[in-house]
């Protein structure tokens, strides 16, 4: 048995010059848990050439969707970005990753930070209706250094919130906080000073972080994770595993080759 599945393009959508979205068929063999990742790609000169990505769309979705990057000279997404309907892309058939909920102890709000493209688990995460039910209030923060970036979670967050099923869970539970770093915008700042500083909490009129209540999920730049990390950890918030449930998970949404 090959160690990936053949799957369909069924459609691309390009936000910016540098980040674009696409849809693909799911085999019914394909099984993950909200907010895992797999090795996905293309053949190229006959081989597999694979990188980590996040699924973005949840596991009762039919089809499979991912949010990615473009690199200029990048060996996969200088290809992956001029995918059309219909092209094939390969699937790994193994699921992974740590910002699942049962890494999580039981907790009242649960922040999703990200930065770029570390939005895409989340993206699958706020469709589980188990997080509702897990977590009385869900916080996704989005960062980004240009408005244009936000375009995707935005454009997520207004279509779930039309949603018959979501829309009622969105409007009681859910509160959705894009920041910006390099233009104006209503909220700006690094996600890591706006915690520091309680902006966020005020910007949104919730109570400050509180380790009774809080389990966080982080994903974003290696350089992003660090602070955020050194954050937590300095407020005593553990990080959580497979085999230990924590106060909070990390994922990178890329390496530094
Ligand atoms: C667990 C995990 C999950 C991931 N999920 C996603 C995802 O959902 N979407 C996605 O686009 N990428 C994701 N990535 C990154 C992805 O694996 C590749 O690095 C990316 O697709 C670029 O591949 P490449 O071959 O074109 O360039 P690479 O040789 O892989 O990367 C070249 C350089 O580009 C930069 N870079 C790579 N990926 C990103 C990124 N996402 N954002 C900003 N800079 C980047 C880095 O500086 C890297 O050194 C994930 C990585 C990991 C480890």
């Amino acid at each position: 048995m090959s160690a990936f599945h053949r799957e369909k393009v069924l459609s691309v959508q390009h936000w910016t010059d540098t980040l674009f979205s696409f849809t693909a068929t799911r085999s019914s063999g394909f099984r993950f848990q909200n907010g895992q990742f797999a090795m996905i790609g293309l053949e190229v000169d006959g081989r597999p050439l694979l990188r980590a990505y996040s699924m973005a769309s949840a596991n009762h979705e039919e089809a499979l969707e991912f949010f990615s990057i473009k690199v200029a000279d990048g060996p996969l997404t200088s290809r992956l970005q001029k995918i059309k309907e219909g092209d094939t892309i390969l699937v790994g058939r193994k699921a992974t990753g740590t910002l699942v909920t049962d890494n999580l102890l039981p907790g009242k709000r649960l922040l999703l930070l990200s930065t770029g493209t570390g939005l895409a688990p989340f993206a699958s995460l706020i469709k589980d209706p188990d997080v509702y039910e897990k977590f009385e209030t869900v916080i996704l923060v989005h960062g980004c250094r240009q408005v244009s970036e936000l375009a995707y979670g935005e454009k997520l967050v207004a279509t779930l919130g039309e949603d018959e099923f979501f829309g009622p869970l969105m409007r009681e539970q859910f509160v959705y906080y894009p920041t910006v770093t390099r233009e104006p915008f209503r909220n700006r700042g690094r996600i890591t000073d706006l915690i520091n500083s309680d902006q966020l909490f005020n910007d949104i009129g919730l109570p400050p972080l509180d380790i009774e209540t809080d389990r966080i999920m982080l994903c974003g730049s290696p350089g992003m994770l660090k602070e955020l990390q050194e954050t937590f950890e300095a407020r005593d918030f553990i990080e959580g595993s497979h085999t230990t449930p924590g106060h909070f998970v990390i994922e990178k949404a890329f390496v530094e080759r």
